[in-house]
């Protein structure tokens, strides 16, 4: 008995006439998995309902920020409380203190904040950040990283030069891109030489501490630890970006978990609970750089804004002692095991690899490890859009893409998870007709 989908179909025509692909943001179109994306009219919990009125679990949590589930009641009273109050104010408010406060208190050696609305503007202010304390232009990125759609940020690996970047979308110039050197990620070897090669001229590295936009993967045994010396022996900035990572892997990111201290840190996703919010962070003798305390420019007319503020809170306050990344931790060790056994059940155990990182896990559609960009990019799509679908069918919202993250969030229950793998078992066996 299949899904209907016709209210979908009807809402995803009617959004093509009027917003650029029918969507703000291109994964949602459903173009990697092909067909046409449900729409969705309300949510809570770990559940997500369409317009046609189907029920999903749903691994995206927006790709990240709802770690608390959807619509969840303290969330929902904070921020319907602060906008009883109003809704903006382009003036300081304590809700902003407050926030900053219990952002910083999970990274104890960063003194000061500057909150924004988008992770492409905290990971483009940290750029300009690292440039203007160094007088440096080159930044260092991995290829498959993602840190928003910034100019500098948006490029990839050139063909003939050992690291130059080139834009990996028409509109940004090839001057701006040829400042941005790209490696693989864990690869300490590639680092060393794009610093030898560009000696007193690399700015920063930014990197996501644990990947989550190439599909999850971990940073190898040292990696992270490496990249700090790196930077260090060559004065350059070290930018952690932990827009995913943030409050999501522990209440210090990754690096309360790696033990390693970043010079520039960005947060988002879940900083906001669901609302537009990310942030930059470092210690003072940095952001004192920024205006109005120096001459280093960013701003934002909605940046700080009280609602996502009273949202940040809300959904900070609770997972401050911790207890809830252990829970986390369970929920999606049992996933991981349960999704394996689906794999051996199906006869795919062999072509398939799960990589998962304390709540966000991918399951790649390719026998080899995935360590890196080349080795995640080895997938089979087609096996995964196969995958995707079968489970969207059985009732279960995965990421429109093999390159995502599946989020777990405290709304998931153990019924979800036998639930999931009762139905991965089918949909890995419709994926083997494609591996
Ligand atoms: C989502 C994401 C960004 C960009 O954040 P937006 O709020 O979508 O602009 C930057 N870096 C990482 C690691 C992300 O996952």
């Amino acid at each position: 008995m299949a899904l209907s989908h016709e209210q979908s179909e009807a809402a995803f025509a009617r959004a093509r006439d009027v917003l650029a692909g029918g969507v703000n943001s291109p994964v949602r179109a459903f173009a990697a998995v092909g067909g046409s994306p449900v729409v969705i009219r309300s949510a809570h919990g770990a559940t997500l309902v369409d317009v046609d009125g189907n029920e999903y679990v749903d691994y995206v949590g927006s790709y990240g920020p709802l770690i608390h589930g959807h619509a969840q009641e303290q969330i929902v009273t904070a921020v319907t409380k602060a906008a009883r109050l109003g809704t903006s104010f382009g003036a300081p408010t304590e809700a902003e203190t407050k926030l900053a406060e219990l952002v910083l208190s999970a990274y104890p050696h960063a003194g000061r904040i500057r909150f924004v609305n988008s992770g492409t503007e905290a990971c483009m202010t940290a750029i300009r950040l690292a440039r203007a304390a160094t007088g440096r232009e080159k930044i260092i990125k991995c290829a498959g990283c993602y840190h928003g759609h910034a100019d500098a940020l948006l490029v990839e690996a050139g063909s003939g030069a050992m690291t130059l970047g080139v834009p990996s979308s028409p509109g940004v110039p090839p001057a701006v891109a040829a400042d941005t050197l790209v490696v693989q990620y864990n690869d300490l070897d590639a680092v060393r030489a794009a610093f030898e090669a560009h000696g007193g001229q690399v700015a920063a590295m930014i990197v996501e501490p644990v990947c989550g936009n190439m599909g999850v993967v971990r940073p190898e045994a040292g990696y992270l630890r490496g990249l700090r010396e790196l930077c260090d022996r060559h004065g350059a900035l070290l930018v952690f970006d932990e827009v995913i990572t943030g409050f999501r892997l522990a209440f210090g990111g990754a690096q309360e978990l790696y033990d390693v201290r970043a010079d520039l840190t960005t947060v988002g996703k879940v900083i906001g609970g669901g609302l537009p919010v990310a942030a930059y962070l470092g210690p003072a003798s940095l952001m004192d750089r920024m205006a109005p305390v120096g001459p280093v420019y960013q701003a934002g007319t909605l940046s700080g804004n009280p609602l996502a503020m009273a949202g940040g809170r809300a959904t900070l306050e609770p997972l401050r002692d911790g207890a809830a990344y252990g829970r986390l931790e369970g929920l999606t060790t049992s996933l991981s095991a349960a999704l394996k056994e689906a794999a051996q059940a199906a006869g795919v155990a062999e072509k398939i690899r799960i990589n998962r990182a304390g709540s966000m896990l991918t399951v790649f559609f390719t026998p080899g490890p995935v360590t890196n960009h080349a080795t995640a990019r080895a997938s089979n799509t087609a096996a995964y859009a196969a995958f995707f679908h079968a489970m969207l069918e059985a009732g279960i919202y995965l990421p429109p893409s093999q390159f995502e993250a599946w989020f777990v969030s405290l709304a998931h229950s153990d019924e979800n998870i036998t639930a999931t793998a009762a139905a991965a078992v089918e949909a890995f066996r419709q994926a083997a007709a494609k591996l």
